[in-house]
């Protein structure tokens, strides 16, 4: 027995009970890499699809299944070794299930760990209450709207400033991971283009752990992106000309169009303040139509992101998120 009077097995690497997740009158134990949970089939089976399947083959002879797992006995109970699952991770998930205050969707404090734990772990448990916690919880940071996530870039430059319990920037790609894993269709699109506002050299470090289609896709969304960033840059000067009315000066130009450059955040392209980059010719009246021109032109790159990187618009992936 150690100081927190939990019961360890002797050798150094068996897995130990985990002090919160052992119940006594628990009917199955669920077996890790480093930890043992004593914990109830009926309550994992209201909320899991996967454990409620499980256990409606006990009392049959040990079986291995497709997914790894083996059921055998740990004294006299069933026992069900999670293999590949790692034990704080699992801990993760069973708290959540567990103890009505362990997770919150509404508290940005969160850890990224527990996050991400719990988003992999429920999606391949079907855990299906919280696994719609927490796609809404990313949801509410990584919002499907341009003018929130304006707000986002907006902030990006500050410091310190966190989400999950770490800076922003580090959430992104990790995010983007696990959402791809987990087939959180719903916020690939937001979270592709987040990561494509990185430069390249930022993508290949932060992106190291993306697997190969999912780097594929980020790479090819973010040309897209940039391609019809650059399409609204070559057609102001046109815009301007067509736009321009008698009380401007003969030959309206735009001049340190080259200054603007072509990134991949759309917040560099809102029209207000490209305009008081940019130098034209022209009256206020036409300066303030060019503008709501470039707002427009802006919104409409802004509809096809989804499109970018390989899903329909987000007026359809709403519906499906609320259906799910
Ligand atoms: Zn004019």
């Amino acid at each position: 027995m150690d100081s927190n009077g939990e019961l360890v097995n002797s050798a150094p690497s068996a897995p130990i009970r985990h002090e919160n997740l052992w119940f006594p009158g628990g009917d199955v134990v669920l077996k890790t890499d480093t930890h043992l949970f004593k914990v109830h089939k009926d309550v994992l089976s209201l909320q899991s699809s996967v454990f409620k399947d499980m256990f409606a083959f006990e009392g049959e002879q040990a079986v291995e299944d497709g997914a790894g797992m083996v059921h055998e006995l740990y004294e006299g109970l069933p026992a069900v070794d999670l293999v590949g699952d790692v034990g704080k991770d699992i801990a993760h998930l069973l708290q959540a299930a567990y103890y009505r205050d362990y997770y919150d969707r509404y508290d940005d404090g969160t850890p990224l760990e527990t996050i991400v734990a719990l988003l992999s772990l429920s999606t391949k448990y079907d855990f299906k209450l919280i696994r719609k916690d927490i796609v809404k919880q990313i949801s509410r940071n990584y919002p499907n709207s341009l003018t929130s996530f304006d707000r986002i870039d907006q902030q990006s430059c500050v410091p310190d400033f966190y989400l999950f319990g770490v800076h922003r920037g580090d959430c992104d790609f990790r995010l983007l991971e696990v959402c791809h894993t987990a087939d959180a269709d719903i916020l690939l699109p937001i979270l592709y283009y987040a990561c494509a506002e990185y430069d390249s050299k930022w993508i290949f470090k932060l992106g190291d752990r993306l697997n190969k289609d999912c780097l594929h896709t980020l790479i090819k969304g973010k040309f897209e992106l940039e391609h019809a960033v650059s399409k609204l840059l070559v057609s102001l000067p046109e815009e301007l000309r067509s736009i321009s009315c008698a009380s401007c000066k003969p030959g309206p130009y735009i001049s340190h169009l080259q200054n603007i450059g072509i990134e991949s955040f759309l917040s560099r392209y809102e029209g207000s303040s490209m305009l008081f980059e940019l130098s034209t010719n022209c009256c206020k009246r036409c300066s303030k139509e060019l503008e709501s021109q470039i707002d427009a032109k802006r919104k409409e790159i802004w509809q096809k992101i989804p499109e970018f990187f390989g899903f329909p618009g987000w007026e359809e992936l709403r519906e499906r998120s609320e259906e799910s």
